[in-house]
């Protein structure tokens, strides 16, 4: 039987045993939050600068080379502290550090996306109606498409034209630049569209991007597609395409916002595409910023996550493996023994509790907005379904580590167990039998046009990316 113990010696238990689950600004001295300030200002120009994969690998391979990386010669070989990188396709970048050890103990990953949802262009995309000169989209990625209505987007990407040679495009980020939109219905005329699910308010014929109103104007004023003609010449002029290079472009739309400062205390980063850039920056900067890595080290920034991985630039195609296996090669090393004792960090962003929508997430098992970088033993749907559920051993080995080295984190899981869920790249780096767990900064209004993370995270997850590296 029990016996009644002393309140204070219930509080001392309680200390002992129990998880104490405090908001991280209890937890981090003035310094880590002055250091997360100044981390973030390096983000906001990250953000600014990379809104598209091909952005973010340009920016990846000008500050890798800034700091002494190389484009990687799979010929070649290499000895510790050699940096080098490599750029697949323009659309994903692997940069790393070769190891004291090499690769011999396995390799270290630290793999988060540089693809955001977005409107990307249909093959013949521009048309004229009702003397509207307009896109025709393509969306890409998970979005709520109502929330991509009324707000000026920005064209970026690259157009191919029929001779091979090629012209990068970005219009309406920089001042006095003209913007894009996807009209909304007004609501006075709004009773039937209001009647609608949300899924059905806006549907994916719907999202047409609104480019000109102004014709070629003919001295008879007679003429077939002339708002779409005028378009069409303006483009010819400025790039020197033609309506057929539409075909072998990617033009993304994305929202023409600015990261800025969210709130009157600066804490948050309001951005489009947090996921996952948010994890790719501190991945990179760990990476530039780690000291004579025990094992080769590498940060991997890759394309494709949110449409499935798939295609040759994302985590389900073989450019992964087959640079883990160069490099073990060059070692004398058999690639596949390389990976079996590689170990990586899937970085990728958790849906942070919020309290405005608190129905779907449990409150125990969520994570929070300012509680550090979150680790993830699994996400995945229907009952740990599409994921990689790390074992036990690699969850307790990156724990430990986390905690030696006084890392800001937490856990969680993505809202209740039947409310949803998703993937991440997790399964497919799992797949090449290396052990891998999910962690990544808490984001509010994910996969919006605009979505808030906390500073003090972002600079957990640089914190715990570091400390993995440099284990
Ligand atoms: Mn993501
Ligand atoms: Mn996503």
């Amino acid at each position: 039987m029990a016996k009644k113990i002393a309140k204070e010696e219930a509080e001392q238990l309680a200390k002992d045993l129990l998880v104490s689950r405090k908001n991280g600004f209890w937890e981090v001295g003035d310094e880590t939050i002055e250091k997360a300030d100044q981390f973030g200002e390096g983000y906001k120009s990250f953000m600014n600068e990379g809104k598209t994969e091909r952005e973010c690998v340009n920016y990846a391979v000008r500050v890798a080379e800034q700091h002494g990386f190389v484009p990687y010669d799979s010929t070649a070989s290499y000895k510790p502290g050699d940096k080098v990188y490599y750029n697949n396709r323009g659309k994903s970048v692997i940069t790393a550090v070769i190891g004291e050890n090499g690769c011999k103990d396995g390799v270290r990953i630290v793999a988060a996306h540089i693809d955001s949802p977005r409107l990307d262009l249909k093959p013949y995309p521009l048309y004229e109606t009702n003397d509207l000169a307009l896109f025709k989209t393509h969306y890409y990625g998970g979005i709520k498409k109502y929330q991509w209505t009324a707000m000026p987007l920005a064209m970026h990407g690259r157009l191919v034209r029929r001779d091979g040679t090629y012209v990068d495009v970005c219009v309406g980020e920089k001042p006095g630049e003209p913007q894009f939109m996807v009209t909304d219905l007004l609501p006075h005329l709004g009773n039937e569209q209001m009647a609608k699910t949300l899924s059905k308010a806006i549907e994916g014929e719907d999202l047409n991007i609104m480019l000109g109103s102004r014709p070629i104007r003919t001295e008879d004023g007679k003429g077939e597609n002339l708002f779409k003609l005028n378009i069409m010449k303006i483009l010819n002029e400025k790039y020197g395409i033609v309506e057929e290079d539409f075909i072998s472009s990617e033009i993304e739309f994305v929202p023409a916002f600015e990261a800025r400062d969210l709130g009157f205390d600066g804490s948050m980063i309001g951005a489009y595409g947090h996921d996952d850039r948010v994890c790719a920056y501190p991945a990179l900067q760990a990476l530039l910023d780690c000291k004579n890595p025990k094992n080769t080290v590498m940060s991997v920034w890759t394309d494709k996550e949110e449409i499935g991985s798939d295609g040759n630039t994302g985590l389900n195609s073989s450019y992964l493996e087959y640079f883990v296996t160069s490099l073990a090669e060059a070692e004398g090393l058999n690639g596949r023994d390389v990976l079996s004792r590689s170990k990586c960090l899937s970085a990728d962003v958790g849906a942070a509790y919020d309290p405005t929508f608190s129905s779907v997430y449990e409150y125990a098992n969520s994570c929070y907005l300012n509680n550090g970088v979150a680790m993830f033993k699994y996400v995945g749907s229907r009952g740990k379904s599409g994921t990689s559920d790390a074992s036990a051993e690699f969850v307790g080995e990156v724990r430990k580590l986390l905690n030696d080295n006084h890392v800001l984190w937490q856990t969680g899981e993505l809202g209740k167990v039947d409310a949803g869920g998703g993937g991440t790249v997790a399964m497919f780096i799992a797949n090449l039998n290396v052990d891998v767990v999910d962690m990544g900064v808490p984001v509010l209004a994910m996969h919006s046009p605009y979505e808030i993370v906390s500073k003090l995270d972002i600079y957990a997850a640089y914190e715990a990316f570091k400390a993995f590296y440099e284990a």
